[in-house]
């Protein structure tokens, strides 16, 4: 685990987010500071957090997420390494939360002098439940046994044989990950222009789980209600 204490650095927020992950939404502790978004599972409440992921603000863009019947006041975090949704308990907490991540991005690159640049961004993974037949040849058809895999790129639910290439896309990963042919053709005619990542053919090395790493699940996270105490609370 990372140390999260360095100089400068300040707790600005911090709250249960409902994170839209693969296969279900799920509670999420998020704490913002003012260079960083942190969130972890929730193990004890407000005790206890396990498997955080850190994310650098200054990579961080917000997008709006209209509300749906059951899930409302979400937006997108987009960022190069990881992108993915998040839902909040209120309209209200949902304002101020996108509103003091943005501050802090912004004064973040101000501050550094830099700009974003959105060419590398992940693209936000559709939830499994979404396909029920693969999005790039809309013929194969998921099942226990027909896997979905999930393309790195354009984060499309796909097929074994619609996946079956690897690219390096080393803002997410340092080795090749998989894509699908859409993407594949896509990197490979840009890749004729400019000289790109040597693309890699899945090997026989490629297990089974490799699509669930993604998955920050544990079965122990113990909250399904979000009680009025674990609402948004600002340090400022
Ligand atoms: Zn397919
Ligand atoms: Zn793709």
């Amino acid at each position: 685990m990372q140390p999260l204490k360095v100089p400068g650095r300040v707790l600005v927020g911090e709250g249960v987010l409902t994170k839209l992950c693969r296969k279900r939404p799920k509670p999420r502790q998020f704490f913002l500071f003012n260079d960083i978004l942190v969130y972890g599972n929730i193990l004890i409440s407000k005790k206890k957090y396990n498997q955080q992921h850190i994310i650098s603000l200054e990579d961080v863009k917000l997008e709006n997420v209209d509300d749906e019947i059951t899930l409302r006041n979400g937006w997108k975090i987009i960022s190069p390494k990881k992108s993915f949704v998040v839902y909040a308990a209120t309209t209200t907490e949902k304002t101020q939360w996108m509103s003091h991540i943005k501050k802090c991005v912004n004064d973040l690159l101000l501050k550094r002098g830099i700009t974003q640049d959105t060419a590398n961004d992940s693209p936000v993974w559709v939830p499994d439940d979404e396909a029920t037949v693969c999005m790039h040849c809309r013929k194969y058809q998921f099942s226990v046994i027909n896997r979905r895999h999930h393309c790195r790129k354009c984060g499309k639910v796909v097929c074994g044989p619609c996946s079956d290439q690897k690219w390096l896309l080393p803002q997410q990963s340092s080795k090749p990950i998989r894509i699908c042919l859409s993407c594949y053709n896509e990197l490979s005619s840009a890749k004729s222009t400019n000289a790109g990542p040597p693309p890699a053919a899945l090997g026989a090395e490629d297990s089974s789980g490799e699509d669930s790493s993604d998955d920050d699940d544990t079965n122990y996270a113990n909250v399904d209600t979000v009680s009025q105490d674990e609402q948004f609370q600002t340090y400022d």
